[in-house]
């Protein structure tokens, strides 16, 4: 026991001054890089630095693990902790300057383009905020080398291993809110870039075989929403008027839409593909029903207003074009990135002088953090929520928010609509699930509940398409009060179209009786 004292207390000698040190390097580190990930984090009231300096807390002892495992050995420490400052420095300066992370678009644009936009900017700032990162790696570097390097005990081992397996469960338990930060945010952007490039590299099935079109002059556009709820759209009866545009239009909104899957990653693999309940398979190892259309002569264009990942980007390279608005930000940033901003694409599209087309738009939508993602002059249901972390008693604000973001999606479903209206014409509008808006408690979605499972759908259909398949519109007004799961899309898609296909099924579809 004495032995086991003195081997403990021994080990604390080494430890106190190197854990001392540590803990300078790690504050230092914390003010000058974890900071900058807050540059844009909304902050309305002064409360509300409570939750994000608590977050700065768990992000710089987080990064603490890594500069303890470096200063372990004074060589290593002299080597590697500067460039470890100076890199990362360099990406929260980014993330402060450009409101932009380590995603796998910036790893693909660093490594496919020799002046790659993000790497051009080197400004007087940057090098002024290197310059001072740069004299305090060696200060830093100096007092490290004042401490006696410790030899090799095992009882290091135990304290690296206990900090990493902290960061990962919390990690976990928490959605991605260490990994999504600098300077773990390098780490998490390439292990997407690379499940990305595996995921690419898969052979998927072709489902091409026997398709058919009798239709020669058609434009098909699908929206994905994202996590818009039926019950919140007013043309569902919902009281507040959420979609004054689409009031005005002939829309067919389908209320009773149930989606089996409660978060993006699931959901959309499985209203692309054939994929269903009974059969998952399609959603990973099939091409879609973009694949179909492009058998049959149509072009098709991928128009995103979210990150493409190892599970949207196969499907968007069944398309001839896809344009990713605001590529190099995740939709973990805060700073406006609106989808009207994909309506100039969605125009480029409509003038290509294939007769048939096909575009996918895949909104951001009413995607958490809300007042992101629709421009302040959407304000109108007020007052909204000013900070991201929120309780209880903000629910109206942040229902304020949610609402403003679906009329968001109104006005610009209704400048599609404007766009179509003198063509041949469908929109269908799907969003990938619903959303949890307080209900027992909780918030956002991912959660599967029953309120995250009937998503907002609806269709509009343009004159000169509703005069040639009264018999599709007609079914179509029929059906909006029925129950059909998301899988109903595949199908509806090629029906609509007029595609013969082996694998499409009219009993799922919404335009047949
Ligand atoms: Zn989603």
């Amino acid at each position: 026991m004495n032995k086991l004292m003195k081997n403990f207390h021994s080990w604390l000698k080494i430890q106190i001054p190197l854990l001392k040190f540590t803990a300078l390097s790690t504050l230092c580190y914390g003010v000058l890089v974890v900071s900058l990930n807050y540059a844009h984090f909304p902050i309305g009231r002064f409360i509300d630095i409570f939750p994000v300096l608590a977050h700065w807390l768990l992000i710089t002892i987080s990064a603490g693990v890594i500069i303890y495992l470096l200063a372990l050995n004074r060589w290593v420490y002299t080597l590697l902790f500067p460039l470890f400052m100076i890199a990362t420095g360099i990406i929260g300066y980014y993330i402060f300057q450009y409101d932009i992370t380590i995603n796998t678009a910036v790893i693909e644009s660093t490594f496919n383009t020799n002046n790659s936009e993000v790497m051009s900017q080197i400004s007087l700032r940057l090098t002024l905020y290197v310059v001072i990162l740069t004299v305090v790696s060696v200060w830093l570097v100096r007092r490290r080398k004042k401490i006696a390097t410790p030899p090799w005990v095992i009882g290091y081992l135990p304290v690296i291993l206990l900090g990493f397996f902290l960061i990962s469960t919390i990690n976990q338990l928490r959605f991605n809110t260490i990994y999504q930060r600098n300077p773990f945010c390098i780490y998490l952007g390439f292990k997407n870039y690379f499940a990305e490039q595996t995921e690419l590299k898969k052979e998927r099935k072709d489902i091409t075989d026997g398709a058919e079109c009798r239709i020669d002059t058609l434009t098909v556009v699908v929206v994905i929403g994202e996590a818009l709820r039926a019950d919140h759209v007013s043309l569902n009866g919902y009281p507040r008027e959420t979609f004054p545009h689409l009031a005005q239009e002939n829309v067919i909104s389908f209320k009773n839409i149930y989606s089996e899957w409660t978060h993006t990653l699931k959901s959309i693999p499985h209203i692309l593909t054939r994929a269903d309940s009974a059969n998952h398979a399609p959603s990973t190892d099939e091409h879609s029903f973009i694949s179909i259309f492009k058998a049959c002569n149509f072009t098709a264009w991928w128009l995103g207003n979210q990150d493409l990942n190892k599970v949207f980007k196969p499907f968007a390279l069944e398309c001839d074009t896809f344009i990713i608005n605001q590529p190099f930000k995740s939709d973990y940033n805060f700073t406006g990135k609106y989808d009207e901003e994909l309506l100039p694409y969605l125009d480029k599209a409509l003038q290509l002088p294939n007769p048939r087309k096909l575009i996918i738009f895949h909104q951001v939508g009413s995607h958490w953090y809300y007042p992101s993602y629709y421009p302040p002059s959407f304000e109108y249901f007020k007052p909204v929520l000013k900070s991201k972390s929120f309780n209880l008693s903000d629910k109206d604000k942040i229902i304020n928010a949610y609402d403003n973001s679906a009329r968001y999606t109104d006005y610009v479903l209704w400048q599609i609509i404007e766009r179509l209206r003198n063509r041949k014409s469908v929109l269908i509008y799907l969003s990938d699930h619903g959303e949890l808006l307080g209900e027992e408690g909780k918030w956002i979605h991912a959660q599967d509940t029953k309120y995250e499972k009937n998503p907002a759908c609806m269709v509009w259909f343009s004159d000169s398409y509703r005069k040639i398949y009264p018999d599709k519109v007609q079914a179509a007004e029929q059906n909006k009060n029925k129950r059909f799961r998301s899988d109903f899309l595949f199908h509806s898609v090629l029906d609509a179209a007029e595609i013969q296909s082996p694998y499409r099924q009219d009993k799922l579809s919404i335009f047949q009786n």
